[in-house]
C-alpha cells in the first residue's frame, strides 16, 4: 500500500484508494496531504490552550483553513506546495508555542506526536508522511477511524466556507475555534465514542454556522440572488471561464476584463454567480459554458480560451488544453500557471490570463439556450438542462447555488415549518436527496442534521469511511437512507450483514 485515502465518493472499489487516487491524486500528494493534517493538529494543540489564556492568533487561524482546504477531493494536486506548506506550519507552530509559554501558558502534560515532531530535510517528511503514525490508518479502531475522519472531513467542508468568507473580509472566531479543537480531539485517545458522535454533531452545529457566515459574506457583498435565466450558449468573442466557487476571484476578474473585448463565462459551481445583481451590470459576463467538473476535459477543449480555477473541482487536465488552466488560492496542479494571492488592499493581477484569451479563438457552442435556475451543489447539471416544464409557471427545476447555499434550502424549510405552524421540521412535505462527493457535502449533510432532518437519502455510494457501527447509528437516529447502487458488492455484504 502506497497511500490510503477514502475521503470521497471516488473511492477505489468503494474502500479506499491505496496505490494512486482515482482522482488522479498521486501517493506522495495524498502521504503530504495527510502530514500538513498532521502538522495542523499540532499547531491546534498549542492554539487551543492559547486561547484558553485569551491568546487569538490570526495567521495560525488562516493557515490551518488554507491548508485542511487545499487537502479537499480535487483541489491541489501539487506536491511542491504541500512540502512549502508543512515547512511554513513548523513556523506557525513554533510562533503560537511561544506565545502560550510567554503568557505564562505551562505544558505539564504529554503532548501528542504531532505537537513535538520536528524536521527540516525534504527526506525526513517524506518518511514522517509514509509511516504509520500519520495518515487515516494510525487509527487502529475502526469505529474511532471513522468517526475521527466524519469530524476531519466534515471540518474541512467548514474551512472551504470560511476561507470565502475570509475572502471577503467576513469571519467569525467561533468557527477557529471549533475547527482547531475539533482537530485536536482526533488525537485525544481518551475520548469514549460517544465524545466523538457528540462532537460530529457539533461540527454540523458549526458547520450551519460556517454556511450563515458565507451567506451573509455573499449577499451583502453581491445583493440577494434573484430567479435567472442563463444563457449557455456562446458569442462571437474571446473569453475566459471560471470555476470554483470563490466570487471574490469572480468579481476582480470580471472587473479587469471589462472593455477588453473578452467575455466570461462561469462553469461548475460558479454558475450562481449569474444569480447575483453585482455581477448583472457587466456586459461581457454572458453565461454558462458546459457542466460540472466530471466532463472537464472534453469542455475545457472546446472552450478555445484561458480557464481560471478558482478552487477544488480540478481534474487531471490533457496535454492538449494544460497550458490554458490557471489556478488561484488553495487550488494547484504542477506545470499549471499560479496567480498569486492578492495583497493587502490590492486585487490579484489577472492580466496574464487576459493577455492569453485575447489570443484565442472563441469557445465553441456546446449547447444553445436558457437554463432556470431549488438545486445547490453541482449535482444540478445532471438535469437542469432538461425540459422538465413548470408547475403554474414555476419550473421545476430551481437553482439556489453553490454547495453552501444548502443553507439558503435549510431556511426555507426553517421558514416553511414556521409559517405553517408545524412542531417539526420532518412534518413537511420535502425529500432531502444528497448526492455527496467531497467533503463541503460531508459538512452539508452533518448540518442538516444539526438542524433536526429526518429521513435524508445519501448516495450514490455510502462513504467508506463509514464503519457499520457508525452507519447504524446514522441509521438509527436520524433514519438516514443509503442509495447503494454502485457501492461495490463486498462493502454491500459487508453492509447488509451488520444492519
Ligand atoms: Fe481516492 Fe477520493 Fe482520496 Fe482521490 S480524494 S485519493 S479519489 S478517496
Amino acid at each position: 500500500m502506497d497511500m490510503f485515502c477514502f475521503q470521497c465518493q471516488e473511492t477505489a472499489r468503494g474502500t479506499g484508494c491505496t496505490k494512486r487516487g482515482v482522482c488522479g491524486k498521486d501517493a506522495y500528494v495524498a502521504n503530504m496531504q495527510d502530514l500538513l493534517i498532521y502538522v495542523c493538529k499540532g499547531i491546534s494543540v498549542y492554539s487551543t490552550k492559547a486561547r484558553e489564556l485569551g491568546i487569538e492568533n490570526k495567521e495560525v487561524n488562516k493557515f490551518i483553513v488554507d491548508s485542511l482546504f487545499m487537502t479537499i477531493t480535487n483541489a491541489n494536486f501539487d506536491q511542491a506546495d504541500f512540502v512549502e506548506k508543512i515547512k511554513e506550519g513548523f513556523d506557525v507552530r513554533e510562533e503560537i508555542k511561544e506565545q502560550y509559554l510567554s503568557a505564562g501558558g505551562k505544558l505539564n502534560q504529554e503532548l501528542p506526536d504531532c505537537a513535538t515532531w520536528e524536521a527540516e530535510e525534504i527526506s525526513e517528511f517524506e518518511k514522517k508522511a509514509n509511516s504509520s503514525e500519520v495518515g487515516v490508518l494510525a487509527t487502529e479502531n475502526e469505529d474511532e477511524r471513522s468517526l475521527r475522519e466524519l469530524l476531519t472531513y466534515g471540518i474541512k467542508g467548514i474551512t472551504a466556507y470560511t476561507e470565502h468568507a475570509f475572502n471577503l473580509g467576513y469571519e467569525n472566531g467561533k468557527i477557529y475555534e471549533f475547527i482547531e479543537r475539533g482537530l485536536v480531539a482526533t488525537t485525544d485517545g481518551s475520548l469514549s465514542i460517544d465524545e466523538l458522535v457528540d462532537l460530529v454533531m457539533e461540527c454540523g452545529k458549526f458547520g450551519v454556522e460556517a454556511m450563515s457566515l458565507l451567506d451573509k459574506a455573499n449577499t451583502e457583498t453581491f445583493g440577494h440572488p434573484e430567479v435567472s435565466k442563463v444563457n449557455i450558449g456562446v458569442q462571437n468573442n474571446p473569453g475566459i471561464l471560471i470555476s470554483g466557487h470563490d466570487l471574490k476571484d469572480m468579481e476582480e476578474l470580471l472587473e479587469q476584463t471589462r472593455d477588453t473585448g473578452v467575455d466570461v463565462y462561469t462553469h461548475g459551481e460558479m454558475l450562481p454567480a449569474n444569480y447575483y445583481p453585482a455581477f448583472k451590470k457587466y456586459s461581457h459576463f454572458v453565461g454558462n459554458y458546459g457542466n460540472s467538473w466530471w466532463k472537464q476535459d472534453e469542455e475545457f477543449e472546446k472552450f478555445n480560451g484561458p480557464i481560471l480555477m478558482t478552487t477544488n473541482c480540478i481534474i487531471p487536465p490533457r496535454d492538449s488544453y494544460k497550458e490554458r488552466v490557471f489556478t488561484t488560492g488553495t487550488a494547484g496542479y504542477p506545470g499549471m500557471v499560479h496567480i498569486p494571492d492578492r495583497k493587502k488592499d490590492q486585487s490579484k493581477d489577472f492580466s496574464e490570463i487576459i493577455k492569453m484569451a485575447k489570443e484565442c479563438p472563441p469557445p465553441v457552442e456546446i449547447k444553445k439556450g436558457e437554463t432556470v435556475i431549488l438545486t445547490a451543489g453541482c449535482a444540478k447539471y445532471r438535469y437542469n438542462k432538461l425540459d422538465l416544464g413548470d408547475i403554474n409557471g414555476i419550473p421545476r427545476v430551481l437553482d439556489a447555488g453553490q454547495c453552501n447555499d444548502s443553507y439558503s434550502l435549510a431556511v426555507i424549510a426553517l421558514k416553511l415549518k414556521e409559517i405553517l405552524g408545524l412542531d417539526d421540521i420532518n412534518q413537511l412535505p420535502i425529500s432531502y436527496n444528497i448526492a455527496w462527493y467531497e467533503q463541503k457535502a460531508v459538512i452539508v449533510l452533518l448540518a442538516l442534521l444539526y438542524l433536526g432532518v429526518k429521513n435524508i437519502h445519501l448516495g450514490p455510494t455510502l462513504p467508506a469511511f463509514l464503519s457499520p457501527n457508525v452507519t447504524n447509528v446514522l441509521v438509527e437516529k436520524f433514519n438516514i437512507a443509503f442509495l447503494i447502487s454502485n457501492i461495490c458488492s463486498e462493502s454491500f455484504y459487508q453492509l447488509k450483514s451488520k444492519l
